[in-house]
C-alpha cells in the first residue's frame, strides 16, 4: 500500500511537471522579464519557469494564456452589410447584427421583367406591351416598332450599282450653304476619279412602307461650284422622284413620296465635282412610314 502511494505521488509529481512544462504552440512571450528581470507570478515553486501559451485573437478576445494573461487586443468583428437575402453579419465569427433587407421589388414593365432594385434579381418576364388598333402600347404610350418609321441611313442596301463608282456613306452632320445644319446626312464618296462622282444604292423594302420623306441639300463647301449635281429615286426601276440642277445657289428641299408598291427602292446621286464625288450633294433625315 505504502509502495503504491509512493508511486501515486510520483506520477502526480510527474503530470503536473509536464503541464507546466507544456508549450504548445511555441508562442512565447516577449514581455516575460519586462517589469523586474523575472516573472514573479508565474514562477514555479519547483523553480521551473511558466512560459505563457497565448490561443489566437478572436473577435472579441486577445490572445490569452491559460493563466488568465493576455497579450495584445481582440480583432474586433469583421462586418458585412446586410444584403437582400443575407443578415448583417461577422465574416470571421459569424454573429449576426442585422436582419436581411428582403427584396426591393420593382414591379414588371412592358419591357422588363419584375426586378430587384438593390441586387437586379429579376422574377417572371416583361409584361409585352398592348398595342391598340393605331399600334400604340395603351399601357406605356410607345408605338409598335414595327409600325415605326425608319432611317434609310440604318437599312443595309441590298445592291450598290456597278455602273457608277461611288457608294453611300452616312455622317451625322452637315450644314447646307445657307448655314442650316442637316443631321442624319447620306452622301456618295468613292476614289479619286471622275467617275466615282455618281452612286446608286438599292433598298429592298417589299412594299412594307408607305412614304419615304426627306431633304436636299448643297452643303456649304461646294456654294461657289461650278458643277451640277442630281439626285434620283426610282421605284422598282421607275423614276419616282428627282431633282436637277444641284449647283451654287441650290435651295434645299424637302419631298414626300408614296412608295406603297415599292418592292425595290433606289436612290441615284450624281455629284460631280474635281476628282470624284465631292460629299457636296447630301440626303438628310430620309425615313421610310411602314403601312399601317
Ligand atoms: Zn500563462
Ligand atoms: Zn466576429
Ligand atoms: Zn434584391
Ligand atoms: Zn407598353
Amino acid at each position: 500500500m505504502k509502495k503504491f502511494i509512493i508511486l501515486l505521488l510520483v506520477l502526480c509529481v510527474t503530470i503536473c511537471f509536464a503541464s507546466c512544462k507544456n508549450n504548445e504552440n511555441n508562442y512565447t512571450d516577449n514581455n516575460i522579464n519586462t517589469a523586474s528581470g523575472i516573472d514573479n507570478n508565474t514562477y514555479d515553486t519547483d523553480t521551473t519557469v511558466h512560459i505563457h501559451s497565448y490561443s489566437d485573437a478572436t473577435c472579441t478576445q486577445p490572445p490569452t494564456c491559460s493563466c488568465g494573461v493576455t497579450i495584445g487586443e481582440a480583432l474586433g468583428h469583421e462586418i458585412s452589410e446586410a444584403t437582400c437575402l443575407t443578415p448583417g453579419m461577422c465574416t470571421r465569427c459569424n454573429t449576426k447584427f442585422s436582419e436581411p433587407l428582403g427584396h426591393n421589388w420593382k414591379e414588371a414593365t412592358c419591357e422588363s421583367p419584375k426586378i430587384c432594385l438593390r441586387c437586379d434579381l429579376t422574377e417572371g418576364i416583361a409584361s409585352g406591351h398592348n398595342y391598340s388598333s393605331n399600334h400604340i402600347c395603351t399601357v406605356c404610350g410607345q408605338q409598335d416598332a414595327l409600325y415605326a418609321p425608319v432611317k434609310l441611313s440604318s437599312l443595309e442596301s441590298y445592291m450598290t450599282s456597278q455602273e457608277y463608282h461611288g457608294s453611300f456613306k452616312t455622317c451625322d452632320s452637315k450644314t447646307d450653304i445657307w448655314g442650316t445644319e442637316h443631321r442624319d446626312i447620306i452622301y456618295v464618296s468613292g476614289g479619286f476619279s471622275s467617275t466615282t462622282s455618281n452612286g446608286m444604292e438599292t433598298y429592298r423594302l417589299n412594299q412594307k412602307y408607305e412614304r419615304i420623306t426627306g431633304k436636299v441639300f448643297l452643303s456649304d463647301y461646294y456654294k461657289n461650284t461650278q458643277y451640277t449635281g442630281s439626285v434620283v429615286i426610282y421605284g422598282d426601276g421607275k423614276v419616282i422622284y428627282e431633282i436637277r440642277n444641284i449647283g451654287a445657289g441650290f435651295e434645299t428641299v424637302s419631298f414626300d413620296i408614296d412608295i406603297s408598291n415599292v418592292k425595290d427602292l433606289s436612290i441615284y446621286i450624281n455629284d460631280p465635282d474635281f476628282y470624284g464625288a465631292a460629299q457636296g450633294r447630301c440626303l438628310s433625315e430620309v425615313t421610310l412610314y411602314p403601312q399601317q
